[in-house]
């Protein structure tokens, strides 16, 4: 058996066009552009090629897009600083500060200082409670774009077995919240979790947010179940030249191979779930704007 694979770059893609279409209406009936503004601080190569995409598209969608980077050393005070004045800033409707900080700065003051109501990455503790109270909330982007691709994978998913193997605040946490609400019976494993293997055999919908390379192996998957494989790990290239050349490659936290034969449908890394973060943040800015300014709920 060979699993379908789930093409995150097609669906994100889609996501992107009906992003822009609707900012195209917006800016056309009601004068409204929605804005994101990304704050990067210090020269993390990952981040900055986040960053650079999240602009990027935001601009290619027809949106307002402002990036601001600060040096390594920004004092909290001026981040926070800048934070406010994102806030009072009415061309901006999303905030986004790219993680992690450098160690210096508190993480958890500076998402608390970002009105939830700009807070496209869903953090802020006001959207974490409205998401757990089933309320409308700006929900974090990665967990988003794993409950659209499964939507398309697989319809309804009431009654299904799901197990989300992470329990961070940005994914694994807001995922099972998403699932739980499309009415899936939900475990949330971790570290901790005992017979690990055992307990995602159960799953219907196994989704992956660990941070391990490779680590769920085939044998841990039921035959026939929907994967989703949130991490996104560097590993030197299993050819040993090119690994002496230092050359490394993205894997997720699924052995993709090993799945492949077992699953009954599985995302890539890269080409999963990765490419509908970006997709999601338009999609929430646009939320967000349209909820700022009363238009339409
Ligand atoms: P965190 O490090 O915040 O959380 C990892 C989770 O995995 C924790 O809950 C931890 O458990 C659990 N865990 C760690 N080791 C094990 C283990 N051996 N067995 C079972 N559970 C374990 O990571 P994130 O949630 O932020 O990210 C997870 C992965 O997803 C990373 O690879 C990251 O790069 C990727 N990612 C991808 C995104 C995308 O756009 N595709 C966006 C965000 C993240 P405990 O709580 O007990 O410590």
């Amino acid at each position: 058996m060979t699993a379908k694979i789930i093409d995150g770059k097609v669906v994100a893609e889609r996501l992107r066009a009906q992003v822009t279409e609707e900012v195209a209406r917006l800016r056309a009936d009601y004068k409204l552009q929605p804005g994101l503004a990304v704050v990067l601080v210090g020269e993390d190569p990952a981040s900055q090629v986040y960053v650079r995409s999240k602009g990027e598209h935001s601009l290619a969608a027809g949106m307002h897009s402002v990036t601001h980077r600060l040096p390594e050393n920004t004092r909290q005070d001026e981040l926070i600083r800048l934070v406010a004045d994102l806030n009072a800033d009415p061309l901006i409707h999303g905030i986004l500060v790219q993680l992690p900080l450098p160690k210096h700065l508190d993480e958890k003051a500076v998402i608390a200082a970002i009105s939830p109501d700009k807070d496209v990455d869903g953090l802020h503790v006001v959207n974490a409670g409205r998401l757990a109270a089933g309320l409308p909330a700006l929900v974090p982007c990665t967990p988003l774009g794993c409950m659209i691709l499964l939507r398309e994978t697989l319809g309804d998913m009431a009654g299904t077995r799901a197990v989300v193997v992470g329990r961070s605040q940005l994914v694994g946490k807001p995922v099972a919240q998403l699932l739980l609400q499309a009415d899936c019976t939900v475990t949330i494993a971790h570290s901790r979790t005992r017979d690990l293997p055992d307990v995602c055999r159960e799953a219907d919908i196994l989704v992956a947010a660990v941070g391990r390379p490779r680590m769920i192996r085939g044998d841990w998957i039921k035959p026939g179940a929907t994967v989703i494989d949130v991490g996104i790990n560097r590993v030197p290239f299993d050819d040993p030249v090119k690994a002496a050349q230092g050359k490394t490659k993205l894997v997720g936290d699924v052995h993709y191979k090993e799945a492949l034969e077992v699953a009954g449908a599985v995302t890539p890394v890269p080409g999963g779930v990765g490419l509908m973060t970006v997709a999601c943040l338009l999609q929430n800015t646009v939320t967000a704007a349209k909820r700022i300014t009363g238009i339409e709920g």
